[in-house]
């Protein structure tokens, strides 16, 4: 199969790509089909330490241009990444089976708007003056070295430019590891970066699973790692990054709470559920998976709910009238499976799907189960699939406390046209990133991550410049210096 924009080789280090056939080959399957779609070669320790070299020589020079330089080559490159978007998300289609209907919105759009953005905030990262009578302290915003990056495997150009664009604009270098499962898009990130003038060396892409992850996290050339993934894993990375005390940005998995009260527009919040479940075949991290509606509309929930899931156009994800695809490998797929089984096995009423569907590729129908109680598995574990568990609820207290009762803490979501209700449920959520009368919004300019189990710091926004920069004071003294002796 050939598709467009194919990448020439596995690695892009030092401004070029790079090939090393010794490391082990990753066979990139094309979800909708099962088909083998490309090869590429996990990164040797010669790979590794060519990126991390390329990385430490590039950084000081970079970090020693302006803010307005560097800005106005991300800037560049967020007008390239715009300009590519067909053959982008054509490319992401065919690396993580999410339809093009979605791709060609969400994916190298919003690497695009996170390199403009963050490209246009790096000529305003300053430092600041603080008066001590005649003395003074100025501080001076400086980054932190080579950064590291290590993605998950639902939105591997997003992901690519999420922590690329800050990193970069905060004057860093970065060595980017994509998931092994969705290799490809990342390297475009990189070769889309250096076609608009990234000088070589600051972001280089290697591939590898998560042995190629862990050689980063513990090489004493890395300063900062940030990382998309599992909580399981965050807890390794973290830990290795703990080692050598350094950086480190988690965005990791959650169990968000989605809140439907009985005064909800029901049509908005069947929307609201279903872009928080079924959105790139509920392989969204911040899914509200734990719907508690009130028992009040229960009923007409499910109803319209069902009514509009029978309307998902499931199939060929290049076309463009394909709502619903593939789940991005066989593996996760019979992870989803597994949990629709046991959901069914604790006594959850699966009221749609609930099946693996007759054809080539990974799907998986949108699953929904009713009548789910808090402790079933369902309930408390990440499935990262598209499967929905309502609950029910009647009290306000009640249902937050239920929210908020779960290890995770990444997102969560009201209904209601009850002002004062949404705002103090907003106030009241354990969750980073909280929707009224909405559901996964993440525009480049809000703080996106998790408290709790679900992550530490934030992406995007003013936020994640404090993730990717460190402050130096410097004391002046303008008089004479007395010492005791
Ligand atoms: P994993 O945790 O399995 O993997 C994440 C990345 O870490 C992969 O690149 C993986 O490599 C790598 N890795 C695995 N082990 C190690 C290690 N010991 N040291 C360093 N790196 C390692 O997550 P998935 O790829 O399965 O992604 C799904 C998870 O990501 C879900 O839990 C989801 O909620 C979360 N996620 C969180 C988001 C957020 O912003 N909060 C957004 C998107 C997803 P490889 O897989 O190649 O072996």
């Amino acid at each position: 199969m050939s598709y467009p924009t194919q990448p020439t080789a596995s690695h892009f280090i030092n401004g070029q790509y790079v090939e090393d056939t010794d490391g082990a080959a990753i066979e990139v399957i094309y979800p909708a089909t099962g088909e083998v779609i490309a090869t590429v070669h996990s990164a040797t320790p010669a790979i590794i330490d060519a990126a991390l070299d390329a990385a430490r020589a590039a950084q000081a020079a970079w970090a020693a241009m302006t803010g307005t330089e560097r800005g106005r080559i991300l800037r560049r490159a967020a007008d390239m990444m715009r300009a590519a978007n067909h053959d982008l998300s054509v490319l992401e289609t065919y690396d993580t089976g999410k339809p093009y209907q979605e791709t060609s919105v969400v994916d190298a759009t919003s690497g695009a708007d996170a390199l403009e953005y963050f490209g246009g905030m790096a000529a305003t990262l300053t430092g600041e003056h603080i008066p001590l009578g005649e003395d003074w302290v100025y501080t001076r915003r400086e980054p932190l070295g080579v950064c590291v990056g290590i993605g998950a495997w639902n939105y591997p150009t997003q992901i690519a430019c999420w922590k690329g664009a800050p990193a970069l604009a905060c004057g860093n270098a970065m060595v980017f590891k994509p998931s092994e499962t969705t290799p490809l898009c990342a390297l475009k990130v990189a070769e889309i970066l250096h076609a608009a003038g990234l000088p070589k060396g600051l972001y280089n892409v290697i591939q590898g699973m998560g042995d190629v992850g862990a050689a980063l996290v513990a090489d004493a050339r890395v300063d900062k790692v940030s990382l998309t993934g599992s909580v399981p894993t965050g807890r390794k990375v973290y830990a290795a990054a703990a080692e050598g005390i350094k950086h480190v940005t988690m965005e990791l998995g959650g169990k968000s709470p989605l809140i439907i009260f009985d005064d909800a527009d029901l049509e908005n919040a069947v929307s609201g559920a279903i872009l928080g479940n079924f959105y790139s075949s509920g392989q969204v991290c911040s899914n509200g998976t734990r719907v508690f509606v009130h028992k009040a509309i229960k009923h007409a929930f499910l109803k319209r709910l069902t009514e509009r899931l029978a309307t998902a156009v499931i199939g060929d994800p290049m076309d463009p009238q394909t709502s619903f695809g593939p789940m991005v490998s066989e593996r996760q797929t019979s992870i989803v499976l597994d949990y629709i089984a046991k959901g069914q096995a604790e006594g959850a009423r699966l009221v749609f799907g609930g099946a693996r569907m007759d054809r080539a590729g990974f799907y998986v129908q949108p699953t929904v189960f009713a009548d789910v109680h808090d402790d079933m598995i369902i309930a408390r574990q990440e499935i990262f699939g598209p499967v929905m568990a309502v609950l029910d609820f009647d009290d306000e207290t009640d249902v937050l406390a239920r929210a908020n009762d779960t290890e995770f803490g990444l997102a969560a979501g009201v209904f209601t046209c009850d002002l004062t209700r949404a705002h103090r449920i907003a106030a009241g959520f354990q969750a980073g990133t909280c929707y009224i009368n909405t559901y996964n919004d993440a525009p480049v300019e809000a703080p996106f991550g998790g408290s709790k189990a679900s992550g530490v710091g934030r992406e995007n926004s003013k936020a994640a410049i404090e993730h990717y920069s460190q402050i130096k004071s410097v004391y002046v003294r303008m008089g004479d210096l007395e010492a005791p002796f």
